[in-house]
């Protein structure tokens, strides 16, 4: 048996493995890049954030804002402590850091990808670099044609695993080309949408704080509370960035919003403190420091350049003294650190780390990765309809879809 897997990347690499481990197949990986994970060394700054230190599955699954039911089975099967394991097993010794985060301990992307280089080797799997698939067809006889590059005759093959990846990154090979290898087998795509990118906002004095980090964030869009996240949130010099923002765009990625129809959100600085509670803090603070200028006191409990920005933006005159503020002026300013309006005006273009949508879910069997509409055929990773949020996780999905895929594909 013949088994071609169109992609060298996450969920590819760890598909011809496990189809090596499991079958006496002949394996052969194509990748259009002249080497293999191009991606997966930009991950994680390029330290390579290949999973996560969660172990609760069902709150792992809750981190995919689309797939996550899909990938339940995947998932349990080989869960992040699997995939630890296994990399660790296979001479890459890990790190989890504090927010849950894993990294090699090298902080280096190669030694991951290294460790299928050193497994894809002949006589059983081959690596085909430097070759690009322009299509894909079934033939007659149940075989899978595969029309390369360098190639004038199609290879044919036994089973196929379409691991193509999304068309985040262009310039890393994912050019999502899978999507109409996968059409053209039979399957549907849905909408597709940048997922996990900075946002554009229409207010312009956020600018001033460009650079501004705070450590903990509620962002809510729309005022929905399905559309809100909490976490890390960095202001930048258009708009918002940092793992609440990226958490926000995949929550509102198949969203319509622009600079004509922006999308609501507010952004509440104290997500831990009620109304009240902020009230009441900002009050005693007032009262210990009454000779102080309204500006001074407020940057006691936020980075200056916000008090300054939260007096405009509530015109309120910052070096009126502290004493003078009333208690609607208060209010007013607990209100709006609690909920800063701002309006949506769009994501930053091609810098998106995945692509939400993909090859319908339905059409797949999610216990074997295995096409229902077209067999022989299996798909994995971000070429599906899954995308997790920033953390390891579409790196893990892309492992687990990618192990279950190889395995079933190399079973007779
Ligand atoms: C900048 C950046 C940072 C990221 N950081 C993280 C992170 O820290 N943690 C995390 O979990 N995820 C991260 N991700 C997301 C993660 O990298 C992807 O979700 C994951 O790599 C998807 O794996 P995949 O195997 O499905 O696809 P890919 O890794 O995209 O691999 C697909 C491969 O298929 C090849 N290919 C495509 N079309 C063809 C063709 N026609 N012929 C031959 N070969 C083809 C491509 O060249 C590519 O190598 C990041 C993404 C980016 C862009």
């Amino acid at each position: 048996m013949h088994i071609a897997i169109i992609g060298g990347g996450a969920a590819g690499l760890m598909a011809a493995v496990a189809a090596s481990e499991t079958g006496d197949a002949d394996i052969t990986v194509i990748e259009r890049n002249v080497a293999p994970g191009r991606k997966i060394l930009l991950t994680g700054g390029g330290r390579c954030n290949l999973t996560t230190g969660l172990s609760d599955v069902r709150e792992i699954l809750s981190r995919y804002p689309r797939g996550g039911r899909f990938l339940s089975s995947a998932m349990r099967r080989f869960p992040p402590a699997a995939v630890r394991d296994w990399f660790e097993g296979h001479g890459v010794p890990l790190k989890t850091e504090a927010d849950n985060r894993v990294f090699p301990r090298s902080n280096d992307g190669h030694d991951v990808v290294g460790v299928f280089e050193r497994l894809l080797v002949p006589p059983r799997a081959r690596l085909m670099t430097g070759t690009s698939v322009s299509g894909v067809s079934r033939q007659s006889d149940g075989q899978f044609a595969i029309l390369l590059s360098r190639r004038v005759h199609p290879l044919l093959v036994d089973r196929l695993i379409i691991a193509t990846g999304g068309q985040a990154y262009r310039q890393t090979g994912s050019t999502g080309d899978g999507y109409a290898f996968a059409s053209a087998l039979g399957h549907t795509v849905t909408k597709l949408a940048p997922s996990l990118s900075g946002l554009t906002i229409a207010e312009r004095w956020p600018a001033e704080l460009s650079g501004l980090s705070f450590t903990r964030v509620r962002l809510t869009a729309d005022r929905d509370r399905r559309l809100s996240w909490l976490g890390p949130l960095v202001f930048t010099h258009q708009g918002l960035s940092g793992p609440v923002a990226f958490a926000l765009s995949a929550l509102v990625a198949h969203h319509h919003f622009d600079s004509i129809q922006p999308l609501a959100l507010n952004v509440d600085l104290f997500p831990d403190l009620s109304r009240e509670e902020l009230t009441g803090r900002l009050t005693d603070l007032l009262a210990k420091n009454a000779r102080h200028s309204f500006r001074n006191v407020l940057s006691e409990l936020v980075p200056k350049r916000l008090a300054a920005a939260a007096c405009e933006c509530l015109k309120l005159d910052p070096n009126r003294k502290a004493a003078e503020a009333s208690r609607r002026e208060l209010r007013q300013t607990a209100d709006w650190l609690k909920s800063i309006p701002l309006h949506l005006t769009g994501r930053r273009a091609g810098e998106e780390f995945v692509t939400a949508g993909g090859v319908e879910l339905s059409e797949v069997n999610p216990s074997t990765m295995e096409s229902k509409v077209c067999p022989g055929l299996f798909l994995a990773g971000e070429v599906l309809d899954i995308d997790g949020l920033t953390g390891g996780f579409n790196l893990q999905a892309a492992w687990c879809t990618g192990r279950l895929a190889g395995e079933n594909a190399a079973r007779r």
